[in-house]
Order: C-alpha cells, then sequence, then structure tokens
C-alpha cells in the first residue's frame, strides 16, 4: 500500500472516477518522492470529501466551495517545497468560483483538482455550473437548458499558471504531476461520471464521446513563470521572482523566558477605537517571543467604530489544540462597553482576576477585584495596551521587557507612547 494513504480501499461507489483521481494523485506524489508530511490536502463538501481520512497526508475539510480560499490561505505561509492540493467538486467549483478566479489571479501556489461529474452526487445529483446543455439531472429530466462555464479556460484567463482538462478515466498521474510541480496556481479538471446519479438518468452515456459532443476539449494549457504570490514573512528575502507579498509582519523570534507552566486565559474588554485589539495582538507576539504557544480571538459588533471590542487570548506551554475560553484566569475591562459586554460572564465567576478600570462601577463576582487607574494613566486610546503591562506586572506571567520589545517592533511603534509604562 502507498504511503500516502493509511488503508487500501476508498469510499466512493463502484466505477465512480473519484477512485481514478485518488490513485493517480498517489502515483503522482510517488513519482515526485515527496513525503507525506510536506502534503497538505484540502478537501471541499461532496462525495471526493470522504476521503480525508484515507490520506495519511496532512488534510483539512472546508465548508462548501470554501476549499480553495482556505487552501491559499494555507499556500501563502508555507515555504516553497510543500504542496497544497485541493479535491473539490463541480458543485464546489460552482459555489466557489471567485475564489478559484482570485488563487488563479493571485497565482497561489496550490493545486486544485476538479472532480467534475457534472452535477451536485453527494446531495441526489442536481445539476452545477458545469453541467453541459442536455445533461439529465435530477431536477433536469429533458436535459439541463443551459451551457456550462468553460472553468479551465476561465481560470486560465483569470492567470493560472496550469491547467488541464482530462478524462477521469485510468492513471492521469502525469498530468497530475505536471501540475504539481508548477511553482504557481495550476487547476486540473478531471471529467466523470457519477455512476449513481450520472449514469442513472443518461444511460448509456460514454465520458469521451460526453466531452466532445459538449465542448468540453481536453488539453494542457500552461504560461511562462511569473512571481507566486507568498506571506512576506516566508518568502526568501529580498523578495525576488519567487515570491510577492502584501502582509509585512516580521517572524516572531523566542529571546524571552517565562514561567507559565500551562495553561493562562485572558479576556480583555473596552470600547471599539479604544485599541483592545491591538493591544491583545501585542501581547499574543510578546507571548510568542517568550517561546509560548498562542491563539488570539475577538469580537466587536458589525459597525466596528462603535460599541465593545473583546479579546480573548490564550497563552500555553503547550499547543493549544481548542481556543474555546470559558473560565479565564484574568478578565481586564477598560471602559462601561467592555464592562457591559462581560457582565454576564462576570457575574459568573467564581475564580480568577479582575482589572477594574477606576471609572466603572465594581460588579458582583466571585472573582478578586483589583480597581486600577487604566484611563487616567493612559488615555482611552491606550488604556488596554497599559492594562495588559499592568497585569504581567502583577502576575508575572510574562517578562514585561517582552511586551516593551513588541510595542517597539510594530508597526505602530512611533505612534505608542512607551513612555506611559
Ligand atoms: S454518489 Fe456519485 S459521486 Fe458520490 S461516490 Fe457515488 S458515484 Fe461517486
Amino acid at each position: 500500500m502507498s504511503i500516502f494513504l493509511t488503508r487500501p480501499e476508498l469510499p466512493f461507489c463502484k466505477g465512480c472516477g473519484h477512485h481514478h483521481v485518488v490513485r493517480s494523485t498517489v502515483r503522482a506524489l510517488e513519482a515526485m518522492g515527496v513525503r507525506p508530511t510536506d502534503v497538505v490536502l484540502v478537501t471541499d463538501i461532496g462525495c471526493h470529501g470522504i476521503v480525508d481520512g484515507h490520506f495519511a497526508t496532512h488534510t483539512v475539510h472546508g465548508l462548501h466551495g470554501r476549499s480553495v480560499a482556505l487552501a491559499a490561505g494555507i499556500a501563502m505561509g508555507l515555504p516553497p517545497g510543500k504542496k497544497v492540493i485541493v479535491y473539490i467538486g463541480d458543485g464546489g467549483a460552482t459555489i466557489g468560483l471567485q475564489h478559484i478566479l482570485e488563487a488563479a489571479r493571485m497565482n497561489v501556489d496550490l493545486t486544485v483538482v476538479v472532480h467534475n461529474n457534472m452535477l451536485y452526487g453527494m446531495t441526489g445529483g442536481q445539476p452545477s455550473s458545469l453541467t453541459p446543455r442536455g445533461f439529465r439531472t435530477a431536477i433536469t429530466p429533458d436535459g439541463s437548458p443551459l451551457p456550462h462555464h468553460d472553468l479551465c479556460r476561465l481560470v486560465y484567463d483569470a492567470g493560472a499558471s496550469y491547467v488541464a482538462r482530462v478524462l477521469g478515466v485510468g492513471d492521469f498521474s502525469e498530468v497530475l504531476r505536471q501540475a504539481l510541480e508548477v511553482e504557481g496556481f495550476a487547476l486540473v479538471e478531471v471529467l466523470e461520471l457519477c455512476t449513481s446519479y450520472g449514469v442513472k438518468w443518461n444511460p448509456g452515456l460514454r465520458l469521451k464521446a460526453l466531452a466532445e459532443e459538449t465542448g468540453y476539449t481536453l488539453g494542457v494549457w500552461t504560461r511562462p513563470p511569473r512571481p507566486v504570490f507568498r506571506l512576506r514573512a516566508v518568502a526568501e528575502k529580498p523578495l525576488g521572482p519567487r515570491g510577492v507579498g502584501l502582509l509585512d509582519l516580521p517572524p516572531v523570534e523566542v529571546r524571552f523566558s517565562s514561567p507559565l507552566e500551562g495553561r493562562w486565559t485572558l479576556i480583555l474588554s473596552g470600547s471599539a477605537g479604544e485599541g483592545v485589539q491591538q493591544a491583545a495582538e501585542i501581547l499574543a507576539r510578546a507571548a510568542m517571543a517568550a517561546g509560548l504557544h498562542v491563539t488570539k480571538k475577538g469580537s466587536y459588533p458589525v459597525t466596528v467604530g462603535v460599541g465593545f471590542s473583546t479579546a480573548e487570548v490564550i497563552l500555553s506551554r503547550s499547543p493549544i489544540f481548542y481556543h474555546g475560553v470559558h473560565e479565564p484566569d484574568a478578565v481586564v475591562i477598560t471602559s462601561m462597553d467592555g464592562l457591559q459586554d462581560q457582565q454576564d460572564r462576570i457575574r459568573g465567576m467564581r475564580r480568577g482576576v479582575l482589572w477594574l478600570d477606576a471609572s466603572l462601577p465594581t460588579p458582583e463576582t466571585g472573582m478578586e477585584v483589583r480597581i486600577r487607574d487604566f484611563r487616567g494613566h493612559a488615555g482611552a486610546r491606550y488604556a488596554a495596551l497599559y492594562a495588559v503591562w499592568t497585569v504581567l506586572q502583577e502576575t508575572g506571567t510574562l517578562p514585561p521587557a517582552a511586551l516593551l520589545e513588541t510595542v517597539r517592533g510594530s508597526p505602530l511603534a512611533d505612534r505608542i507612547p512607551v513612555k506611559m509604562f
């Protein structure tokens, strides 16, 4: 059995074209000599997606039509040499067409394999926008009245480096290998028949004849190499022809240490526009600089300029597999908006420490309450950052120097009044 599979059998109906896609993918990867740990397979919703557990690579299961966006984020953050593959059906490609076009336009380094059996197989055989005119489906018994999109043409015109359309029968691993070896965006559209629905409603159908009759031209379309889109933090420096990027967050180097043994959770809540998320991000990067694992989540109303702004931060000595915070160790409130947002949580808490701005009423709680004059000392704009500084000073969770250095390295450093610390 291949090192890329966890078991020899596959979960698809007998005769389904998905078998050939998986077997050809495995052959292509074997021919390239890559390791399973160098491969990330991102699947979409559809029968093809059940294959996740059968692959010994990294696997991620996306929402319907969103797998290419998910994979693009992964690919942008990986160094050259890793292989990101998307498995998506014609239904998912229809739903997420703009994600595919954008990834092609940006030339993100990934390979999309479209399982085009010309219908939504998992939900009973409804037509997608890749269903050709005349093809009968569950809701078009007389044949689809509309022509299909030429996905390969759309994607090529959007800027893809490599595009191919093949019949999904036998071994087409050579085309997949070519696509995977391209540095940049590649898409292989595999024409298949769903034996459970496509054949049922279109008896006697032959795939090759269908492709010819409906204008599904087979072939490979390529263009000369052009820059690949990567985040600057992972691209080669200086950015040369191998990469372009929009984000410029420098990588975090571990230069400090933390006495934290287990996990420490913090809720920081204040008003929109008063730097709550920025303060939490600075804390997160400072914790990374102290060698900790970190998650940070933000929540705020849709109208981001008014109301509350709340951040949840988890610091941990070991990897974080669940980023929910139910009973935080620390709650920091810097304004009335924050207090109102967190009042139910605070009322129900029986442990932990609440740091509360001196301008606020003290709520009922089982937490230890510490009143501090964050707003009076640092002003509304920097009360949250000063509160984080205060908490670190009082708990010793991180060396305050780690926070200070992170502030100095921030793109906004020249605006933050460091003398307040
Ligand atoms: S329902 Fe169709 S697409 Fe799904 S596994 Fe069966 S043959 Fe394949």
